[in-house]
């Protein structure tokens, strides 16, 4: 099989948002969100995408959750899945709390938030140059790979001003996120559109949040892109039915995949499709 016929499930299985109370499968303390990766794994994702929580569900960036998850995910010898540490963890953290997790763990990935926004009609996620700057610099230094996420066109701008400068290296990975009420919407159109101003060379991914989350999947696939599943992004199956699980998003992708005529990849393929050397 080409390497072109393999894609990535990443697998987001909690984000900031989504509580018990919105899914009671959302996996919230560190031992349930591990859990949830093992499972993940072994249902075909190679890249799990973490965001940490306090026991009452709240966001949180504590270094000790994400070491916590690495940890019990790392017991399991046969699971070398990737990690990929948010650096944002919500809209309301210090610059020191964002790149803490990243800096004393050294996952292979991280998130990069390339722009600020307008956030879900309430606030803003603000990602100041400045910061993006040091966070690049530092994601550089300690060699883990940035998951660049694109929420509208404009992002796009400022990442092929980071390449050029070469404060993000190259080839570049994106994650286009889609239908973030603020950012672009969840709908092949705007897929297409940024698809095409992707710097030549790069690998991407993408994801729908909330009801198009199949569209987006669907046409990722067919486009030739990886892609990402889990309850930060969707707390449901389908319309009007609640995910029973992480695992159950990710071996739907996977079937997805393998209807489609490709395979997901394994976390070693993983890494070489991303160009990840540690
Ligand atoms: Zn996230």
């Amino acid at each position: 099989m080409k390497t072109q016929d393999k894609r990535i499930i990443s697998v987001a299985t909690t984000g900031s948002y989504p509580r018990k109370e919105d899914n009671p499968n959302v996996p919230i303390t560190p031992e349930e969100i591990a859990r949830d990766i093992y499972q993940c794994y072994l249902a075909g994702a190679a890249v799990a995408h973490i965001h940490v929580r306090e026991p009452d569900g709240t966001p949180s960036m504590e270094t000790k959750y994400f070491s916590e998850i690495t940890k019990l995910v790392r017991q399991h010898e046969d699971c070398d899945i990737i990690l990929n540490f948010t650096t944002s963890g919500g809209v309301r953290w210090s610059e020191e709390q964002r790149l803490d997790p990243a800096v004393q763990l050294r996952p292979e990935m991280a998130s990069f938030d390339c722009g600020s926004m307008n956030w879900r009609h309430s606030t803003v996620f603000m990602n100041q140059p400045a910061f993006l700057e040091r966070l690049a610099g530092t994601l550089q230094e300690l060699n883990i790979k940035p998951e660049i996420e694109i929420f509208n066109s404009g992002m796009l701008s400022e990442a092929r001003y980071y390449i050029k400068k070469g404060v993000l290296g190259t080839p570049a990975h994106f994650q286009l996120c889609l239908g973030v009420p603020g950012g672009a919407d969840a709908t092949v159109k705007e897929l297409l559109h940024l698809r095409e101003l992707l710097p030549e060379g790069s690998t991407w991914s993408a994801f729908g949040v909330g009801r198009n989350a199949m569209s987006i999947l669907y046409a990722a696939i067919a486009l030739g892109g990886h892609i990402r599943v889990g309850m930060e992004d969707n707390i449901k199956l389908t319309r009007d039915k609640l995910a029973d699980s992480n695992a159950q998003l990710v071996a739907r992708a996977k079937q997805a995949l393998e209807l489609y005529g490709c395979q997901a990849a394994t976390p070693e393929e993983a890494r070489q499709i991303l160009g990840i050397h540690r």
